[in-house]
């Protein structure tokens, strides 16, 4: 059996078994609120968590009991988004050229590259360009593992069950913002699920989720803003059994965006979730 080891700092956690107990894993990349000592932003670390998924890893966590592994980051998305390919470099942040790998996404226009430039409202992050070997260093220190553990906790539920179901797991405001995806001020769904227009897992993952929400009584779009981005399709194979989707909760359906307190529906969405958690582990065994 192999063996998975865990960087021992503020990089990452996995809340239950590293060896899945079903086909099931999840992973949270952007709940992380620890802010590292080299981030040298102009703004301030409140200013900072906007782009967090807040609560996500929380919501998720008790799906440890189910033998669900959530693998959850702890560096803020500010400060280098797991998210996005490790080549996805936005150029205008550096003060020199990018020595190595670069595959940009498109994202960089939107101040939304693996380092971000601006915020949702589209304020700069920084009063600096940053060096390539900074850069260099976020990567190794925080995507590189983050990457890892996800590939190996879904290579294990693989080599187990001769499949994994990867959840994605996010949030989004419930509005997009002036850089946001969808539009400006756009209201968005309840839920949305991605799956890179069909790409990243079979119809039948998605649809499987989608009815679930959709029970009870939640709006779902599929692939309406949010197609899922670089983790949902770095380890997907669908024809070989190995499924990832992106998983969107609007955040009005469990907090209050103004106080950034939870509301008391967090507690029903979760029970919902594990519900559908459980239900998957069965369907999909
Ligand atoms: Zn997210």
């Amino acid at each position: 059996m192999a063996t998975i080891t865990l960087p021992t700092n503020d990089v990452l956690v996995v809340h239950g078994p590293l060896q899945p107990a079903s086909v099931v894993v999840l992973d949270s990349p952007h709940s992380g609120r620890v802010m590292p000592a080299d981030f040298h932003a102009a703004l301030p670390h409140e200013d900072l968590r906007d782009g967090e998924d807040e609560y996500i890893d929380e919501l998720y966590a008790p799906a440890a009991a189910l033998g669900i592994p959530l693998l959850a980051a702890q560096f803020p998305r500010t400060y280098i988004d797991a998210n996005r390919h490790a080549g996805d470099i936005d150029l205008d942040l550096l003060d020199g050229p990018w020595p190595h790998h670069h595959q940009p996404s498109g994202k960089a226009a939107l101040g939304k590259a693996l380092l971000w430039r601006t915020l949702d409202d589209g304020r700069a992050i920084y009063s600096r360009r940053l060096t390539a070997a900074e850069v260099a260093a976020r990567i190794e220190r925080c995507h590189t593992p983050y990457h890892a553990t996800l590939q190996a906790l879904m290579d294990a539920a693989h080599r187990s069950h001769g499949r994994v179901v990867h959840i994605n797991c996010h949030s989004m405001n419930a509005v997009a913002g002036a850089m946001g995806e969808g539009g400006a001020g756009k209201p968005r769904a309840d839920f949305v699920l991605g799956d890179r227009d069909g790409t990243t897992c079979s119809a039948e993952v998605t649809h499987f989720v989608r009815d679930q929400l959709a029970a009870h009584g939640y709006s779902v779009k599929i692939n309406d803003p949010f197609k899922g981005v670089e983790l949902v399709r770095a380890y997907s194979n669908p024809a070989a059994g190995r499924h990832s989707l992106q998983l969107e909760i609007n955040k009005r359906v469990y907090m209050d965006q103004a106080s950034g307190q939870k509301i008391a529906h967090f507690t029903v969405l979760q029970q919902q979730l594990m519900d559908m958690l459980r239900m998957m582990q069965r369907h999909f065994a």
